[in-house]
């Protein structure tokens, strides 16, 4: 992107060990680094100005610099800049936060539990659901099932659940109770000819096979994003949820959804489990929570698991786990503004609108490209799969490479994108207009002609 190394690129290049990033690249091209944002815009230090199809990552969901969002933030710094919630304390803002997250939910839920990612909220469902499962007497019923391509964060259980070879290898992470199952990818793994819902039925037939081979007592739960993000941009093929959900229910296994980048309106309904229709034991959110304002992660728990729990209590004793950032007074002035604007704004109605239409257009734009096999996804979660041929289905043959060059074509045109192997990515912020869709669109069909 840039050319020539500002002092700030050069500074962050010599000093900052960046997270999902190439050391060589970085190397050899240093950081873009930005210096502001407005609305769906960022501008790096250069003064150049871009327009984040990206929301960041998939959490700007209602753009930058949002003066409601800032106010709330500095007045509760200035009010109560910190206050924990261990040991029974509290912050006023937190209660209010606790009980307008409850109210949202898409199914009714009793507490939230909040965390500062959406990792460390991911590893907070690991363990609620240990607990769980010890307090109703069944401790071998421990394990996990998630599914290859699924991306569920980065600690060390959380990247063990992320089904990405890639963040497995060098790291030695313990493999833990922690299987994984086919990602529902339709266009890549469905047998020629079959249909969308027998992919489903065979998906299901997996998931069962594996339950049954492991003893439906040793599997205690099932992650699932709704529409898969960083692990390639995957929504469910036609009934994939309705097929899962019996099998689940009848081997008594939780269904976690991960909302973490579904959640707050990014497929065009509250929550994405309401887009497909089904009903989690527990949910994980964070990114729009704040809208990226402020580092906050909130697991749901149903009544299912928190009356367990709650009955348990003795034997709990002090509940053993939490994060110094837990329920943070300034990420839940954050977030209570970001609730109301999404309200106000009617963020999700936005959605239902614009996404549809950035899909119908990315079609009619490239839809034909000889180079373009796949425009898939919901709401403005979208993806586009690159391919060296797409009657066959083949892909380029140094993978990886393409997407990059696209990704990099678009920002030379002012547009972020996101490049997952081949498949470049939209998710920009859910107040974007159909005008700002046109420019998406145009740019990245011009960044595609740059390069194929
Ligand atoms: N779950 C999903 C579905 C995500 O997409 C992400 C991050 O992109 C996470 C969990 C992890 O969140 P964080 O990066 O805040 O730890």
């Amino acid at each position: 992107m840039a050319t020539q190394l500002s002092h700030v690129a050069q500074q962050d290049q010599r000093s900052q060990f960046h997270p999902f990033t190439s050391i060589n690249d970085l190397k050899a091209e240093g950081p873009t680094v930005m210096a502001s944002g407005s609305g769906v815009r960022v501008r790096d230090v250069n003064g150049k100005e871009y327009l984040d199809g990206m929301a960041g990552l998939w959490c700007v969901n209602l753009g930058y610099g949002r003066q409601e969002i800032c106010d709330a933030i500095a007045q509760q710094s200035q009010r109560l800049s910190f206050f924990h919630t261990f040991n029974g304390m509290s912050s006023d803002v937190v209660a209010e936060c606790s009980e307008a997250l409850l109210a949202r939910a898409p199914v009714p839920m009793s507490r939230v539990f909040f965390g500062a990612s959406g990792s460390d909220a991911n590893e907070t469902q690991l363990k609620l659901i240990w607990v769980y499962n010890n307090l109703r007497g069944k401790p071998e019923k421990k394990k996990i099932i998630a599914r290859w391509n699924a991306y569920h964060g980065s600690g060390v259980a959380t990247a063990s659940l992320t089904g990405l070879p890639g963040m497995h290898t060098l790291f030695d992470l313990p493999k833990g109770p922690i299987l994984h199952v086919s990602a529902p990818n339709y266009y890549r793994n469905a047998p020629d000819g079959m249909s969308e819902r027998d992919f489903s039925r065979q998906l299901a037939k997996e998931l069962e096979a594996l339950i049954e081979r492991e003893g439906p007592d040793t599997i205690a739960a099932f992650f699932v994003e709704a529409v898969m993000g960083a692990g390639g941009l995957i929504p469910p093929p036609e009934g994939y949820f309705e097929e899962i959900t019996p099998i689940l229910k009848k081997h008594d296994i939780l269904l976690v959804a991960d909302e973490v980048v579904s959640g707050f309106g990014r497929l065009g309904t509250y929550w994405g489990s309401q887009t497909y229709g089904y009903e989690p034991d527990l949910i994980t959110s964070a990114k729009g929570v704040t809208s990226g304002y402020f580092p906050m992660s909130a697991v749901f728990i149903s009544p299912k698991v928190w009356d367990v729990i709650e009955a348990g209590a003795d034997k709990v004793g002090v509940f053993g786990h939490g994060y110094t950032y837990s329920a943070h007074p300034v990420g839940a002035a954050a977030a209570l503004a970001a609730l109301k604007l999404i309200d106000d704004l009617k963020v999700v109605e936005n959605v239902a609108d614009v996404g549809p239409y950035m899909m119908q257009s990315l079609r009619d734009r490239l839809g034909q490209h000889p180079h373009v096999g796949d425009i898939r996804g919901k709401g403005l979660m979208l993806g586009i799969e690159l391919m060296q041929d797409r009657g066959t289905k083949q892909t380029f043959p140094m993978a990886n490479r393409t997407g990059r060059q696209v990704l990099k074509a678009a920002a030379e045109r002012g547009l972020i994108t996101r490049a997952l192997g081949d498949t470049l990515v939209f998710a920009p912020p859910l107040i974007i207009s159909r005008t700002e869709v046109d420019e998406i669109v145009d740019k990245f069909a011009l960044a595609v002609d740059d390069v194929l």
